[in-house]
């Protein structure tokens, strides 16, 4: 279950630690000093998951919280707050502002990538390694892999990520910009229309197995992926 997580603490000793175990963990991992310098960097890149210091030199990481919930781009990133408070009132007051969790300082590292690991799972699903399945397709995401019925599929990278998100989220309805947030992030370059288009390319990847019709097309919604007709 690889991530890329940006970093937001000023104490470099703790960005260090931190750095190396979620590495050691097979993580990609960015750091920030402070939370305008995180903001930044959110512009242009979409990490799977913050790990935020309350105590930081400006913006607090509470503040922070609050206005990454505030803003579309950012509404959904996972939040894990660090803090040397230990209080139930500041646990409770960063789950309010909108945090995934909450971990008191100084922790472990195997604390720390528990932590990690379960709000991956809970929150990104896709992010995990494990097979997933719709009824008769299955699709492995270490092996990069899909099987309709039990005939492989070939799909080209875009299909295979849009397949992905679609079938860790079955039955929701996704508008065309969440798939260009989720499935392409900053890298997309392209419109409404460059989404139908690898929706069509999934779908007739989908055709030979009889699994086309997964792919519902929601009239003046988006798209979502379903078993029941
Ligand atoms: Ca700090």
């Amino acid at each position: 279950m690889a991530a890329q997580i940006l970093i937001v603490e000023d104490e470099p000793a703790i960005q260090d630690l931190i750095t190396v175990n979620l590495m050691h963990a097979g993580h990609s991992v960015r750091c920030a000093s402070d939370a305008e310098l995180a903001h930044q960097m959110l512009k242009d890149w979409m990490p799977d998951l913050l790990l935020l210091d309350w105590m930081l030199p400006g913006i607090t990481g509470l503040e922070f919280t609050r206005l990454l919930r505030s803003e579309a781009r950012t509404r959904d990133v996972p939040i894990i707050l660090l803090s040397a408070r230990d209080a139930e009132r500041d646990k409770i007051a960063g789950l309010e502002v909108g945090a995934d969790d909450y971990i008191t300082k100084p922790f472990s590292a195997r604390e720390l990538l528990a932590r990690v690991a379960v709000i991956l799972r809970r929150r990104i699903p896709q992010v995990s390694a494990g097979v997933v399945r719709a009824g008769d397709l299955v699709l492995d995401p270490s092996a990069r892999t899909v099987f309709c019925n039990g005939r492989k599929v070939s799909l080209g990278s875009t299909e295979f990520r849009l397949l992905h998100f679609l079938i860790t989220h079955m039955d929701r309805v996704y508008s065309r910009s969440q798939l260009i947030h989720h499935v392409w992030g900053a890298d997309f370059d392209g419109n409404d229309r460059t989404v139908d288009v690898h929706i069509s390319r999934l779908r007739n990847a989908l055709e030979p197995g009889g699994m086309s019709c997964l792919i519902r097309t929601v009239r003046g919604s988006g798209y979502s992926l379903t078993l029941i007709g």
